[in-house]
Formats: C-alpha cells, sequence, structure tokens
C-alpha cells in the first residue's frame, strides 16, 4: 500500500486534507495523526472491519481494546450505557485534554474494538489537528499508539514512518506531541473510580475532582500475580531494541555502578548508552549520553522519555542505563513506562 504523507500545522488546519483523511476513514481505511499525548493510528470504531485492521497493522494481540477518541461530550452518549456523575465532573475538568475513561459499552461498539471487553475507553483529544479529523470521519475513531505493537510510542511523525509507512493510507505529520506519554486512563464502572494506567492527569489531580480514586495495583509492580486490569498494560512494552536498566540508589553511587558497567561491555565490544538527567549527564563515560531533563521538569522528562529510548535505536545502542525518577505525580506514569520498557529489569544499590 502507498502510504501519502501530508504536513500540518495544528494552527493552520488543511481542510482539504482533513476531509480526505475523514474519508478514508469512513471508508474502512487507517490514518495515522497526531495528538497531544503521543501519535494515534486511526480507524472507524464502529466498523469492527476497521479495527481489525487497526490490530493487524500494529501487529497488535487482539485482546488488548482500542481507545475511541470523540470531539464533543454530545457524542459520548451515542457509545457508552450510561454516564456516571464523575464523569461528567472529570469531563468537564480534564477534556479536552489526556485523560481515558472507561464505561460500559452501547451496542453499537463493536466487540472487535473492545478487544471482546463489555465496557468501551473513551478520550476526546485537544490536539486541533485530531480534533478536526475525528468530526470528519463521523465523531468516532479508534486509535491505539502508532507505533508496531511493543515498540515505544511515538512522539513525533518520522517514528511513525518508521513502523507504519506502506500499512495505512495516510500519515499526518503535525510536528512533536506536547506530552508525550500516554493518557491517564480511569475505570468509573465499578463502585469507586480507579486508575488503569498513570498519565500526565496524576492521581492527586484526579481525587481533586472526584473524592476518593484507587490504583490499579499492577501499574507498578513487576512481578504481581494479578493481571493488570487495562489488558495492554500486562504486554511488554515500549522496549527498545537494547537491554535497559533502571539503577536505583543515591546519585554518586547510581554514576559509579553506571560508569563501572558501562565499561565492561564496552571492553567486550558493545555499543553502551546512558538514560541520565542534565545534573549528572556529565559525569558519565558511554558511547551515547541522553539527559531527558532536568531531574525536577517531570513534562519535560515525559515529553523526551520515549523519542529517546528510540534514538538508541536508530544509533544500534546495545546496552542502556537508565537513572530511577521518584514515583509521585506525573513520575508515577515516567516510572511505569520506564519499567515496562526495561521489563522490570531493576538493580537497587
Ligand atoms: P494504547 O492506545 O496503545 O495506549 O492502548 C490503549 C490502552 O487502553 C491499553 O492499555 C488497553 O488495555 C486500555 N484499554 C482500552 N480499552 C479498555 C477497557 N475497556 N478496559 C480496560 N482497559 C482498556
Ligand atoms: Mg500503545
Amino acid at each position: 500500500m502507498d502510504t501519502k504523507i501530508i504536513k500540518m500545522d495544528e494552527e493552520n488546519i488543511d481542510t482539504e486534507a482533513i476531509d480526505e483523511a475523514g474519508r478514508i476513514i469512513r471508508a474502512g481505511g487507517l490514518v495515522a495523526f497526531p495528538t497531544e499525548t503521543v501519535y494515534g493510528l486511526g480507524g472507524d470504531a464502529l466498523n469492527a472491519d476497521s479495527s481489525g485492521k487497526i490490530y493487524a497493522a500494529k501487529g497488535r494481540p487482539s485482546d488488548n481494546p482500542l481507545i475511541v477518541h470523540i470531539a464533543g461530550m454530545e457524542d459520548l452518549a451515542g457509545i457508552v450505557r450510561k454516564i456516571p456523575e464523575e464523569a461528567y465532573l472529570l469531563a468537564e475538568r480534564y477534556w479536552p485534554g489526556p485523560l481515558t475513561m472507561i464505561f460500559e459499552k452501547a451496542d453499537c461498539v463493536p466487540t472487535a474494538t473492545t478487544g471482546g471487553l463489555d465496557t468501551v475507553a473513551v478520550r476526546m483529544p485537544s490536539n486541533k489537528i485530531a480534533r478536526a479529523l475525528i468530526q470528519s470521519a463521523g465523531g468516532y475513531i479508534a486509535a491505539p499508539s502508532a507505533n508496531l505493537s511493543g515498540r515505544p510510542s511515538p512522539t513525533v511523525a518520522k517514528y511513525v514512518i518508521e513502523d507504519l509507512d506502506g500499512r495505512v493510507e495516510m500519515i499526518i505529520d503535525g510536528g512533536e506531541a506536547d506530552i508525550g506519554l500516554e493518557s491517564t486512563i480511569i475505570d468509573l464502572t465499578g463502585d469507586k473510580p480507579v486508575i488503569l494506567r498513570p498519565g500526565y492527569i496524576t492521581e492527586e489531580m484526579l481525587e481533586e475532582t472526584v473524592g476518593g480514586v484507587d490504583v490499579d495495583r499492577t501499574i507498578l509492580e513487576g512481578n504481581s500475580k494479578q493481571a493488570p486490569k487495562a489488558p495492554g498494560m500486562k504486554y511488554r512494552h515500549y522496549a527498545p531494541k537494547g537491554n535497559l536498566t533502571i539503577i536505583e540508589g543515591q546519585a554518586d553511587q547510581v554514576v559509579n555502578y553506571i560508569n563501572e558497567h558501562a565499561y565492561a561491555f564496552k571492553k567486550e565490544g558493545n555499543k553502551t548508552g546512558v538514560i541520565a538527567t542534565d545534573e549528572t549527564a556529565g559525569r558519565y563515560q558511554a558511547d551515547s549520553i541522553k539527559s531527558v531533563g532536568k531531574r525536577e521538569d517531570e513534562n519535560q522528562i515525559a515529553r523526551q522519555l520515549f523519542r529517546i529510548l528510540r534514538e538508541f535505536d536508530d544509533e544500534g545502542v546495545q546496552i542502556i542505563y537508565a537513572e530511577s525518577f521518584d514515583g509521585k505525580g506525573v513520575g508515577q506514569a515516567i516510572m511505569n513506562r520506564l519499567l515496562k520498557a526495561a521489563g522490570h529489569q531493576v538493580i537497587k544499590l
């Protein structure tokens, strides 16, 4: 398949190209597009064949449900059985934005979209290209992240093209994603809201709006025997091709440990890399040292993490060490993604 690649400025939407993209989706085809979290791979959420094509294009296991994207609150009622009070409160505060809510699904949503579940995940993105595309496509776009299954989610179009060129009808290049991590997922189908995946909207922010929320315990634990409630969270994910290990400890010890081990691996002929912070980057010795930003600037770390994992792949780095991050606030989402990328290999000093 020939993939049409179109560049677009969020502040100057090319309505002709959006019309074309909308037609592709309404006809059952696929379009990758920018959102404020990461790039999405979109198809018609109400068409089971389209969802099937999304799974095939990504090589995604079919029990891993897709998130349905809407552009207006009035469209929510069309795909869910009921809207709990908390959903109105959360939507008022955080939609459009990086929050996904789980509802009981209406009959019109095919189980091909929901991975066989009778619930549906819904998000209203704020990116203007995404919103225009959803409207043009008829209101409901199913879109997982626009990467091959298992790879780091793309935050720039270059990596969407690398993974999906030839597998989708169109890719819209809208520049770099503002947030860089996937949405926070909250389940509203039980007695109490439960966070299934941490993200930019933190536990504290959600509690401010709806009172008590629980956190799915499997999120930060590697060896939990319980399956995560968001089916996708059980898969190895976000992984670079190199072997990634997280080193936890006091800064001096971490620097010494990494330098010592990177040196040993280098001597054996491996290309080595370090995920550092601005505070420590100058102290490492390895083939490729990348800073994710200042330690206290969690938003910048979130924005850069996936791109940096991809860059190590571009450079053919085989052994990667990462510093550890504080598991509070947005740090909870950063650590969750990093732990999955590392297949939960952590060394505590
Ligand atoms: P992605 O769009 O690639 O970030 O993946 C979507 C995530 O949402 C996966 O982790 C899914 O398991 C999760 N998800 C989607 N729908 C549901 C649902 N109905 N119940 C629980 N988790 C869901
Ligand atoms: Mg994904």
